[in-house]
């Protein structure tokens, strides 16, 4: 992992939520988009029907945001190349603005 989820886990119980997140951002994303069985990256409209390459962001990130950690509106889906790319472009900038998700997934 490349972003800094080292010191992440505090405890098995935080791990636990955030897998629940991790779920329900998947389930948003799933009905949202409107393919009951399909997973879609809201960048490059890749789908699956598993989340195995898929991630889900934070759009309001967890190191600036910890109010919205566990909040399942704060959450895309977006493939792994998707997000990389995201992260290597916008940098730290990416974890003050959320905005500028926005501009990514609309470019
Ligand atoms: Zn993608």
């Amino acid at each position: 992992m490349k972003f800094k989820s080292g010191d992440r886990w505090k405890s098995s119980k935080s791990e636990l939520k955030y897998r629940t997140w991790r779920k329900n951002v998947f389930e948003l994303n799933k009905r949202k988009v409107g393919l009951s069985k399909w997973y879609v990256c809201m960048k490059c409209k890749l789908k699956r029907k598993t989340t195995r390459i898929l991630h889900a962001h934070h759009i309001k990130s967890w190191e600036k945001f910890p109010k919205q950690r566990y909040n399942k509106t704060n959450g895309v889906v977006m493939c792994k190349k998707c997000h990389y790319k995201f992260h290597r472009k916008y940098g730290y900038e990416a974890l003050e603005k959320p905005e500028l998700l926005n501009e990514y997934l609309g470019g």
